[in-house]
Order: C-alpha cells, then sequence, then structure tokens
C-alpha cells in the first residue's frame, strides 16, 4: 500500500526549515501532501495563493509532492486523501509540548492515523515563519530563509 503522509501547516510563509521535513519525508512515505490550513475569517501575512505557486515551484521536480489548502480536522483531510500519516517538526520543547497534545488528540479522532515527527536539522532549527513575518514587517531581507523568490 502507498505510504501517505499529510504536512499539515500554516506555512506563512513556507520556509527552508519546511522544505527540509519534507525532502527528509520522502525518505519515509511514497508521497506527501503539504496541506495549507486556511480560514477565511483569519488573515494571512503572505498572500496564500503566492505561497502555493512558491511551493509548487519549489517541488516541481517532485511529481509525489502535491499542495492543497484546507479548512477543516487535519484527521479528516488525511482520511478523504488516503494519508495514514501526519508529518510534522519538532524544532525545540516549545514545539514538542504542543505538536505532543495535538498528536494524541488526532489520534483520539483516528485510531488509524500515526503522527510522525521529525527532528529539525541544525541549521534550520531557528527558522520560524512567525520569525519571518515579523523582519519582513520591518523590511528586512527574508531571502536566506526561503526556498524561493517571493
Ligand atoms: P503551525 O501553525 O500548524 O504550527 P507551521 O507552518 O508554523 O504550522 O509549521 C508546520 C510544521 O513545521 C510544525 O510541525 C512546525 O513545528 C514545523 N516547523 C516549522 N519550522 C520548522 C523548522 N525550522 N524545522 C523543522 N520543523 C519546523
Amino acid at each position: 500500500m502507498k505510504k501517505i503522509a499529510i504536512f499539515p501547516g500554516s506555512f506563512d510563509p513556507f520556509t527552508k526549515g519546511h522544505e527540509d521535513i519534507v525532502v527528509r519525508g520522502l525518505q519515509l512515505f511514497d508521497e506527501i501532501i503539504i496541506g495549507i490550513g486556511h480560514n477565511q475569517e483569519k488573515e494571512r501575512y503572505f498572500p496564500l495563493k503566492k505561497i502555493i505557486a512558491c511551493i509548487e515551484k519549489t517541488f516541481e521536480k517532485y511529481s509525489n509532492v502535491k499542495v492543497i489548502t484546507y479548512n477543516e480536522l487535519t484527521s479528516t483531510l488525511a482520511k478523504t486523501h488516503g494519508a495514514s500519516y501526519i508529518l510534522r517538526g519538532l524544532r525545540n520543547t516549545t514545539d514538542f509540548e504542543y505538536e505532543n497534545r495535538v498528536a494524541q488528540v488526532n489520534k483520539y479522532l483516528n485510531n488509524q492515523l500515526e503522527t510522525v515527527l521529525l527532528i529539525t536539522s541544525p541549521k534550520y532549527a531557528s527558522i520560524s515563519s512567525t520569525l519571518i513575518r515579523e523582519i519582513h514587517r520591518y523590511g528586512a531581507d527574508v531571502r536566506a530563509f526561503l526556498p524561493y523568490k517571493l
């Protein structure tokens, strides 16, 4: 059976840290679906369409990486796409506290769904979308943190 993983997140923006998790995840899974959680009422900093296009460009050579947007439970999304795994990244203990809670809830919602947490590569450990938004807001160059040109 094909091993399909959902990599859910806000990806506002999608960073080199996220790219690294996807590329390493491809060693484990046959297909990765990057799911951009999107709530119409919640405004994003970077335009959604732009980020989708940038992620697609980043993985244009990979036919087994897809990008979708969603506004539902990740466990429901996984079911719809035949995914048995949720892929997430871990940078530190704060991430762990959060990911642990979310993984427990997802297990409760769908016992067949496994969460796989990949530890960040040290060189990307300090990259966060929040930080990128903060410095971009004040006009700083964020190109070093992104796998594509904005
Ligand atoms: P969310 O808002 O759902 O936390 P993010 O877009 O911030 O979504 O992150 C998606 C996933 O990627 C999360 O599991 C997060 O911990 C992980 N992640 C974010 N930045 C990095 C990084 N630099 N290295 C590894 N994992 C990361």
